[in-house]
């Protein structure tokens, strides 16, 4: 089969490789549809953080969605069988520790990441813990189910702590996760909101989706304009996505007394932040979002896309066979795509 095979240095191969066999409890998919994530950019650039992680040489990749067509021993039919569609949960959970124990895989203290920690899926089959198998209606798009795994991020974010429901709110960076929270917020009934991110093409998608006013950080006093559009008060959610320090101090200067913030994106390293004036005496509640509840979120994100709720299908940029693996990453690299969705058969 063909897979997307890296070594330990920067960019990929497509390469001839075996087809995996599923051991106990795993299943075999047949990949149709994958989707890039910036954990992938990553492993592609050979940054410090793939070289200390990612253990080389391996097949890379994690967002995807495909056809069962084998299963291991021991695999409960119940959950999962040949022809089923699936997509995958990417975090594998121990089921031995203390969170685990306790109905908290998402935050399992031994994750292991699929395509990370673990062979992945940029290829035409895959195997996969039969346990980590979402299965969908057949008649899900397939560029569609495999992006219900960020989607879920995005879901997961939002939907934290009081929601969003009639409530203001604030969205630090309009990359894909935050552009489909936009989305997620708008099925939820929120009542505004604002949207940031230095990059144009993205603030006009964030409006297209639901945002009703967008902000540029390099042009705008960004919290002046959040309280002018709140009348003084600032919103009552902040939904970050950026990892930005700049957008994440804005984000709590512009959060009420007594609002809550949600945080997944991710900053490269320590960051420098007002903890007595934009937590302390504000009595904000934060929460931090690490994956997707398992199957919680999942349960959330069949229903906002199977009901129409949001269109998965706004977000993406590029739509190509995984032969054009190269051009996709450079557009990546540059800037100039959104999320991009490989197919592994073409
Ligand atoms: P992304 O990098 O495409 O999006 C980040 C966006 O932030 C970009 O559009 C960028 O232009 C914008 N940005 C940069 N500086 C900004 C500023 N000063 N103000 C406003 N926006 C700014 O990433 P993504 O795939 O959408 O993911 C969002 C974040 O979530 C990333 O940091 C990612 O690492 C993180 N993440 C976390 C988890 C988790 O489990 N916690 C899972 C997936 C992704
Ligand atoms: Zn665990």
């Amino acid at each position: 089969m063909r897979a997307l095979f890296k070594e330990a240095r920067p960019g990929a191969q497509l390469i001839e490789v075996p087809e995996p066999t599923p051991s106990h409890g795993e299943i075999l998919v047949e990949v149709m549809a994958t989707s890039i994530c910036g954990t992938d950019m990553h492993i592609y650039n050979w940054d410090a953080w793939a070289r200390s992680r990612f253990p080389a040489p391996m097949v890379f990749g994690h967002e995807m969605t495909g056809k069962v067509v084998q299963v291991g021993p021991g695999v409960n039919p119940d959950m999962v069988k040949v022809g089923d569609h699936v997509s995958a949960e990417t975090h594998v959970a121990c089921g031995h520790c203390l969170q685990c124990r306790t109905g908290r895989k998402h935050i399992c203290k031994n994750l292991r990441i699929l395509g990370v920690d673990m062979p992945g899926i940029f290829a035409q089959y895959a195997v996969i813990p039969a346990e980590n198998a979402w299965v969908n209606d057949p008649d899900m798009p397939w560029e569609v189910a495999s992006l219900q795994e960020p989607f879920g991020n995005a879901v997961q974010t939002t939907l934290a702590g009081p929601g969003v429901s009639s409530r203001t709110v604030l969205v630090t960076g309009c990359g894909p996760i935050g552009l489909m929270a936009i989305q997620v917020a708008r099925a939820s009934g929120a009542s505004l909101i604002i949207a940031t991110d230095p990059n144009e093409t993205r603030l006009h998608k964030a409006r297209e989706l639901g945002a009703d006013l967008t902000l540029d950080p390099r042009s705008t006093d960004v919290v002046k304009a959040v309280y002018d559009a709140t009348r003084g008060d600032g919103v009552d959610t902040l939904l970050e996505f950026s990892g930005n320090q700049a957008a994440i101090r804005q984000g709590f200067q512009s959060l009420t007394y007594g609002g809550h913030a949600s945080l997944l994106g991710i900053p490269a390293g320590a960051i420098e932040f007002d903890l007595a004036n934009d937590i302390v005496f504000k009595a904000a509640t934060v929460t931090g979002i690490s994956g997707r509840k398992m199957f919680e979120t999942w349960y959330q994100v069949r229903e906002l896309v199977t009901r129409g709720k949001v269109d998965l299908r706004a977000v993406i940029s590029h739509h190509v066979p995984m032969t054009h693996f190269e051009a996709v990453f450079e557009a990546v690299r540059a800037g100039n795509a959104i999320k991009p969705v490989m197919l592994p058969q073409e």
